[in-house]
């Protein structure tokens, strides 16, 4: 076990992720040369009296710790492939219109090697510096969720190293047990080394927009409009949105990446205008290339005018592609030189049910959040559950068209902007949702205690621990998580 490195600057790395709430120190970290290495390390870990914890990290961009382990060994997923001058971990096939990714692989690389051959997957998270097996492991959405599912839905096929120290591949036709548990399986029955993942033409360039309302119930209609197949024309390729509070826009950054300073004067004009404590944005982008560019005006007018924001307030830029799918990557360096990246992230992701979305708003926005600390973003965009698949672990509410909702704000402050405090109010908005019967489900999910995990996997929680026993009895993989205990 020679690649296991157990120094204080290594074990420190792997002690804490993204979030900065939750920290655990290994008794390790090992660097995986090849897959194999990763079986010769489980099967070490299962031939000893008690069994170590082992943790597959890939970018350890969780929030709560799901990537640590707690005395175990913490598996830098990255080191594969490591010391080669060529990534030979990323291999697209044109003809057969698939990319075999690396599980450790960052979707930015994924998106590079795809678009050489003119091709790119189909769903992207709004950040490419997180892995493929980091995402698989939960569900991996974003604006084009809605059109192709997560990226969970574009996965052909997987090479996974269960927690019997096996090295599996697995598709809908061969193991399907094992693949279907892997996506959205939160790291609990195998360590995901290769993923074979769905290619179509790429765009060349995108119109970028966003169109802000002041009511929640036009903006809700339109969002939901445009995820169904009743708009003119193939409507959006992406649809996203926010809410901003008040204090967003009257205390927050006086420009941004998208918004000027003038656009935002002129949104925040329109909450004194209109009596609003919250503006929403649809974000939507239209892809076009040479074949297209002549048309896609007209045709994006033609689906604005389907469209019912407040009249005037529609903000246009036109992006690369790349550009636009990294614009989260521009957003990370801004906030690194602000020294705000490395900062506490108490972030809670729902997914809402379509019916309950309006009284979630009223509760939440309009109420537990309505004079809250204005750092960072809150996201709200619906996606269509026919284009998730009921076979894998991952878990939506049960109505056809749900709401994925992320509170993704930072603790920077003292005082109302802490970390005490957004969690606090977490942990209220957790509670209106539960006395309200909302019936929302957490995605990127965390639960303290066993009742809380067997409510969020529901109907599914036997199918999960009867897969536990059969690809992790001894309860080894991914103990960040905090589901099954380790067995002894
Ligand atoms: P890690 O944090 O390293 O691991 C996450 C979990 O998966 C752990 O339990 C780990 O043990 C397990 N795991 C890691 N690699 C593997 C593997 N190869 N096989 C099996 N299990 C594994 N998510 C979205 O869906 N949409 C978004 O738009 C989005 N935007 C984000 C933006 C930012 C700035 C950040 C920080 C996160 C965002 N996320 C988004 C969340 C992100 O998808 C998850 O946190 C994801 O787990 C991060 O990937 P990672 O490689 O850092 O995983």
């Amino acid at each position: 076990m020679s690649k296991i490195r157990t120094d204080h600057d290594t074990t420190t790395e792997a002690s804490s992720d993204f979030g900065h709430i939750v920290e655990a120190t290994p008794s390790g970290v090992f660097h995986p040369t090849f897959p194999a290495d990763i079986v010769t390390l489980i099967r070490f870990s299962l031939s000893q009296p008690t069994p170590f914890a082992v943790a597959p990290r890939g970018k350890g961009h969780s929030s709560q710790g799901q990537a640590l382990a707690p005395g175990g060994i913490v598996v830098d997923m990255q080191a594969l492939g490591d010391g080669r001058r060529t990534n030979h971990r990323v291999a697209v096939l044109f003809d057969e219109m698939y990319v075999d990714a690396g599980g450790e692989q960052l979707w930015i690389n994924v998106l590079h090697a795809a678009l050489e051959h003119g091709l790119t997957p189909c769903v992207w998270t709004d950040y490419l510096r997180i892995t493929v097996g980091g995402t698989l492991s939960n569900a991996g959405i974003g604006g084009q969720a809605f059109r192709h599912g997560p990226q969970i839905s574009n996965v052909h096929e997987l090479d996974v190293v269960t927690g019997t120290g096996e090295m599996i591949t697995c598709s809908p036709e061969v193991n399907p047990a094992l693949f279907f548990a892997v996506l959205g399986g939160l790291g609990q029955f195998g360590v995901i080394t290769r993923a074979r993942i769905r290619l179509e033409r790429a765009p060349k360039r995108v119109k970028w927009v966003r169109l802000a309302y002041s009511d929640v119930h036009s903006f809700t209609t339109d969002q939901e409009l445009l995820i169904s197949k009743r708009t003119s024309g193939s409507g959006f390729d992406y649809v996203e949105g926010q809410v901003q509070l008040n204090r967003t826009l009257t205390e927050g950054h006086k420009s941004s990446s998208f918004f000027s300073a003038s656009d935002l004067a002129r949104l925040t004009g329109l909450t004194v205008e209109t009596g609003s404590v919250t503006i929403y944005y649809i974000e939507g982008a239209m892809y076009y290339d040479e074949d297209t560019a002549a048309s896609v005006d007209q045709k994006l007018e033609a689906l604005l005018e389907e469209l019912s924001f407040v009249t005037g307030f529609v903000f246009v830029r036109d992006a690369s592609y790349v550009e636009f799918l990294d614009r989260v990557g521009r957003e990370e360096q801004n906030l690194r030189s602000a020294g705000a990246w490395d900062v506490p992230h108490p972030w809670l992701n729902l997914f809402v049910p379509r019916s309950r979305i309006v009284d979630f708003d009223a509760g939440v926005f309009k109420g537990i959040l309505r004079d809250a600390n204005p750092v960072g973003l809150i996201l709200i965009y619906p996606m269509n559950k026919d284009k998730w698949d009921d076979r894998m672990t991952a878990v939506t509410p049960e109505e056809d068209v749900f709401y994925a909702v992320g509170l993704l704000r930072s603790a920077v402050g003292r005082g109302e902007g802490d970390l005490e405090q957004l969690e606090r109010e977490n942990a209220a908005v957790l509670e209106f949702c539960d006395r309200a019967g909302i019936g929302c489900k957490q995605y990127l999910p965390h639960h303290a205690s066993l009742d809380g995990w067997r409510r969020h996997f529901g109907a599914k929680w036997g199918r999960v621990a009867e897969l536990k026993a059969r690809y992790d009895p001894r309860a080894i993989l991914s103990p960040g998580q905090g589901i099954f205990p380790p067995a002894t």
